[in-house]
Order: structure tokens, then C-alpha cells, then sequence
């Protein structure tokens, strides 16, 4: 059962889905949006051979110069609250929108044009200076939802407000410049490539899009957070 409620605000921060009660994240993928076969190919282009389509279109199927999946991007079925979808997080990351209710995060906060961002973590461990991530940013209201209903954020999270976020690389699978099949990765089944490997970056099909997190300042507080947000929301509703 899919239904919409609204958060405690407006602008910025959009309505989030629910299912069953429990929210579900902008970049939670659903049944609906298998990825099927992609129609790998060899290309040869400026710069050398690398990973295509057949048939491709480049300002489709590439993304700051990387090949990303051809699937469907429309929520519906069940969401799978373990799978994220490609295509909006990579939407969500590089537009920096909330990965929970998919609006934008710059200026959220009147006082304040850092952007924060989320991570399961044990007790006591920070977000450090100069840490890659895959995980979009979020409002400080969504945070808050997330850390009450997602299971591993509920075991220990760190949050961090990011003064910028530059694009480092993408995780995704690497194929074999000859057979085509997929290279062995480590245990998070996936091999994480900086855009300066221009070797590597040719033969990944791109999953997430990372972004390295720059002037961080840890956050422990985050109803005080999402207070101010809500707070600069309403003061922008026009009476
Ligand atoms: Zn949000």
C-alpha cells in the first residue's frame, strides 16, 4: 500500500512515500525497476577503447563521462529497502538532493548553505574530513525520519553538515576489455574507481555516483537541525 504523507514543512522538503507504514527512501529501488541485460559492447572513442552500448546515445547512457545502467526509473511493485536505484542516486548526488524525500538540499536552512549528510556508524565515530561517500545528502527532517525507522541507522549513525562536496567516482562493476565479463570485486561486490583512473574508469558500468566530502563539521544534534529547518521553511511560506 503506497501512500504520501507530508512532512512538517514545504519547500524544499518534499513529500515522502510510505509503504506499510514505514517510509521509503527517494533512492530505495522497487520490484518494478529490475535492471535488465544491458547491451554491452567495445567502442572505440576519443581517448581510446572502452566500455558502450550498441546503439548508444551518449547523453543518455553517460554521466560525467562514465556508462551508467539502462533501467526503469518508476517506483512501483514493493520497495526493497536493501537495493538502491542507480539512476536516482546518482540524481540525488550530483543535484545534492535528500535521498529520502528527493528535494533539494542547498538553503534548506536560511542561516546556513552547508549541505548535511548521514551514515550508519558505530557509537563514537565520526564523519572525517576528506571522506568519500555514495550516500546523498539528506534534510536535517528526513535525517531524523531515517534514523527512527532505518534498522542500521537505528544501531549508530554520524551526521555531518559539508561545506562542498566535489564528485570522486563511481562504484559499479568492471568488465573485462576482451570477454566482456565481469572482473572479481571485493566484498562489497563492486570496485570503486576516482575519475582520475583513466584506465579502469573506461571499463565500469557505474552503479553510485561518490563524492568526497570537504569542511566537515560534525553534527550531534539533530532535532536542534531540523528545528532551524523547519523554522527558515515557514518563514519562506507567503502569508
Ligand atoms: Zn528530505
Amino acid at each position: 500500500m503506497v501512500t504520501e504523507m507530508n512532512n512538517p514543512t514545504t519547500g524544499c522538503i518534499r513529500p515522502v512515500q510510505y509503504w506499510d507504514g514505514a517510509p521509503v527512501p527517494f533512492i530505495t529501488a522497487w520490484s518494478r525497476e529490475r535492471i535488465p541485460p544491458q547491451p554491452l559492447t567495445t567502442i572505440h572513442g576519443r581517448g581510446g577503447t572502452g566500455l558502450g552500448f550498441q546503439n548508444e546515445i551518449s547523453h543518455v547512457d553517460r554521466h560525467y563521462g562514465v556508462l551508467w545502467p539502462r533501467m526503469p526509473a518508476a517506483r512501483g511493485g514493493r520497495p526493497n529497502f536493501m537495493a538502491v536505484h542507480a539512476l536516482r542516486q546518482r540524481q540525488a548526488m550530483g543535484r545534492l538532493l535528500c535521498q529520502v524525500c528527493g528535494g533539494p538540499t542547498c538553503g534548506s536552512r536560511r542561516s546556513d548553505e552547508r549541505t548535511l549528510f548521514l551514515a550508519a556508524a558505530p557509537a563514537g565515530r565520526q564523519i572525517a574530513d576528506g571522506e568519500q561517500t555514495a550516500s546523498p545528502p539528506v534534510h536535517a527532517v528526513c535525517a531524523r525520519l531515517a534514523v527512527e525507522y532505518c534498522p542500521p541507522l537505528g544501531r549508530g549513525w554520524a551526521a555531518a553538515l559539508v561545506e562542498y562536496a566535489p564528485v570522486w567516482g563511481v562504484a559499479g562493476p568492471i568488465y573485462h576489455p576482451q570477454t566482456l565479463d565481469q572482473l572479481p570485486a571485493d566484498r562489497t561486490g563492486v570496485h570503486h574507481v576516482p575519475f582520475t583512473d583513466e584506465r579502469r574508469i573506461r571499463w565500469v558500468l557505474a552503479a553510485r555516483l561518490i563524492v568526497t566530502l570537504k569542511g566537515v563539521t560534525p553534527v550531534t544534534d539533530l532535532d536542534a537541525l531540523a528545528d532551524e529547518e523547519i523554522a527558515s521553511a515557514r518563514a519562506r511560506v507567503p502569508r
